[in-house]
């Protein structure tokens, strides 16, 4: 454990012997993750880590053995087993195993296939949620994922299927029309495709639409821009994965919420950018 971290206080789970403990990491910030994370990385023998896991994450396990089981890009479900195969081994050799997860283990992260093999073949599984990107990443770059004047349902989609390619089962028609806000997960590659279909769909093309790239870590960067245009914006700003896609007009708040910008010394944009009227005091 960093020298900086303070125990934690009161009683916590013990991360036992034959154990794994599924595990959400958030986004990126080593902040965000939750204190029964923490908790498990100070306790593990062994932490099997994702792609987007930073690595200052894993410096609060210095005594685990750290192994990548890193994939990106929609690999075929063998090497998924393999994982989840590997992590069985590990329990029944007695090992206090952390599996570590981008965001949460559960939302796009194959987590449930993980946890239903392990529990298949009898081994004792906790799960540990985490600050997803699609919520926790749009906060950072100053987007509310849901908004009283903008949205009552968002809908969190992916990109890719297991194959890499578009999931040609979504219905992006209904998806299109099912809510205000959309929330795309490894959307970078099929973006052109994503958005045409969403305009094909009905949504204008001038809805706003924001990128987020690395959200939460030292890299993250943002885009605004419109649905329209996102696909030549993120091709001309070399933007690359991994990246949450927004469309919706929740968006614009991002000209008033940019509260990193705001801590840069820079003005808010916008004050009112839906034009709901300042209040009294302010206006
Ligand atoms: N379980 C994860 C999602 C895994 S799928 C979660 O809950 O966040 C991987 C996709 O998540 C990436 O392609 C990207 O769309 C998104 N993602 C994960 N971390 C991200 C980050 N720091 N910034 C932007 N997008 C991210």
């Amino acid at each position: 454990m960093s020298e900086s971290l303070p125990s934690l206080p009161g009683d916590w789970p013990e991360l036992k012997p034959g154990w794994v403990w599924l595990c959400g990491a958030g986004p990126g910030d080593p902040g965000l993750l939750t204190l029964h994370a923490l908790n498990g990385l100070q306790q593990a023998d062994v932490v099997i880590y994702d792609a987007l896991v930073q690595q200052s994450i894993l410096d609060w396990a210095p005594q685990a053995e750290h192994v990548y089981a890193g994939k990106r890009g929609g690999k075929p479900s063998a090497k998924q087993r393999d994982i989840s195969l590997r992590l069985v081994d590990l329990a029944r050799a007695g090992k206090r195993v952390l599996r570590l997860k981008g965001g949460d283990p559960f939302v796009f992260g194959r987590g449930g296939e993980e946890a239903q093999t392990l529990i298949q073949h009898g081994v004792h599984v906790r799960i540990i949620p985490g600050i997803s990107a699609g919520i926790g990443g749009l906060a950072y770059a100053g987007i509310p994922v849901t908004h009283r004047d903008v949205n009552q349902s968002v809908t969190f989609v992916t990109g890719h299927d297991q194959s890499g390619a578009t999931p040609q089962s979504l219905d992006w028609d209904s998806i299109a029309k099912g809510s205000q806000v959309l929330v795309i997960y490894m959307g970078m590659k099929h973006v052109e495709q994503i958005a045409a279909s969403l305009l094909a769909a009905g949504r204008p093309a001038d809805e706003p639409c924001a990128v987020v790239c690395s959200a939460t870590t030292p890299d993250e960067k943002v885009l605004e821009t419109t649905l329209g245009r996102m696909a030549a914006d993120i091709a001309a700003g070399e933007l690359e994965p991994p990246a949450i896609l927004c469309v919706g007009r929740s968006v614009l708040m991002r000209q008033v919420l940019d509260w990193q910008a705001l801590a840069r010394g820079e003005a808010p944009r916008d004050l009112d950018p839906l034009r709901r009227g300042l209040p009294a005091e302010v206006s």
